[in-house]
């Protein structure tokens, strides 16, 4: 096999060998057609089984029952920040909107000129380094769905169980689907960009509750009516075919690996490995509460800005790729999805003992 480095971006982000392996064995040959994937027509019949197997596979992985939509649609999770209230609104007069870090207070924004949106809580004012008390949040009858980011990839702050509320649930689950079991039961919608555990960038994969997405707000283009592309199979237009093919290359490998429980058992593991050595130490730091810690994305600082571009730059000529932190957080941050191997957390633990033995 060809060299591969331990790459800890945060997304774009790394697939697993196996997965990478298969698809570029079956790259200009798909199933003895003579074709690649990328190269065939979405209305073939080869490619509608490639997307038929992915959304079965999905489905049985996850246990998706049949009265959800699942959609495999263009576009990054950004855009469903939009697409969301569109669909979902059912002529309600507002949405709540769970602020714990950059990516549902985006999430708030862009939904703005849809509906009145309201905050259910937010921990900006302290640097979104924790989940507000369950008491403290605010919530009104008329919200048509509760809107939050399981996992704040910026600031590495993820919720460890589903908010407990009556209003349907909209999760942003780009950074933390497939990494652990989800009962969808609990959810009205989940939205997720491929392109952090699932498949190369360019594709949102939607799971919603088809009796949420009956009523469209007026105006709303057809490619981004839910319940429309349901009906068509997401081929109104012409879908990311590659990279649904890749989803269903992903699907299959976490199924061969022994599903979502066994990745929540690595990324756990995973993840306490580096908090440990965090924690034990009086150089590295995270300031995240420890009830909210993320498995995907560790932050953690070092004592000065020198010492993290000095760690930044070893920690590369190392083998250790991606580390530098969001610009809006600074620091360090290591993105462990489920391709991330537990040897690629053992490196880059030696790597950080012993940059700590040197500069601490
Ligand atoms: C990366 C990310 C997004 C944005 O995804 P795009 O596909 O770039 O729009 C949204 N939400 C979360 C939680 C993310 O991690």
């Amino acid at each position: 096999m060809s060299y591969r480095a331990f790459n800890f971006s945060p997304g774009p982000a790394m697939l697993p060998n196996e997965v990478m392996e298969q698809a570029m064995q079956e790259f200009m040959d798909w199933n003895g057609t003579g074709m690649s994937v990328m190269e065939i027509g979405h209305r073939t019949n080869a490619f509608i089984d490639i997307a038929k197997h992915a959304e079965q596979s999905l489905r049985s992985l996850v246990s998706i029952p049949d009265d959800y939509h699942v959609l495999f649609l263009a576009g990054g999770a950004t855009l469903q920040f939009s697409v969301a209230p569109m669909n979902l609104l059912r002529g309600r007069k507002s949405a709540g909107y769970i602020v714990t870090g950059i990516w549902s207070g985006k999430a708030q924004k862009i939904a703005e000129p849809y509906t009145e949106v309201k905050t259910i809580c937010s921990s900006q004012a302290t640097g979104y380094r924790s989940i507000p008390a369950r008491e403290s949040w605010q919530l009104d009858d008329d919200m048509a769905y509760c809107f939050y980011t399981e996992n704040e990839t910026v600031g590495g702050v993820e919720f460890q169980s589903v908010p407990d509320i009556d209003v349907p649930l909209v999760c942003d689950m780009t950074s933390s689907i497939l990494s652990r079991p989800i009962d969808i039961s609990k959810y009205g919608a989940i939205i997720a960009g491929a392109q952090k555990n699932v498949a190369p960038a360019g594709m949102t994969i939607v799971i919603v509750d088809k009796s949420l997405c009956e009523q469209v707000l007026p105006g709303t283009p057809d490619l981004l009516n839910y319940q429309l592309q349901a009906e068509h199979d997401c081929m109104l237009n012409t879908p990311p075919t590659f990279n649904w093919y890749m989803a269903g290359l992903m699907f299959d490998w976490i199924k061969n690996e022994g599903g979502l429980e066994v990745m929540a058992e690595r990324n756990l593991r995973k993840s306490e490995g580096l908090y440990q050595l965090i924690d034990s130490s009086g150089f590295y730091s995270n300031e995240v509460d420890r009830s909210c810690r993320s498995r995907m994305n560790v932050v953690f600082y070092l004592p000065n800005e020198e010492l993290t571009s000095l760690f930044i730059r070893q920690s590369e000529e190392a083998g250790l790729f991606a580390l530098k932190g969001h610009k809006a957080a600074g620091g360090i941050r290591a993105s462990l999805y489920n391709a991330m191997p537990s040897s690629g957390i053992d490196s880059l633990v030696s790597f950080m003992t012993e940059f700590e033995l040197q500069h601490g």
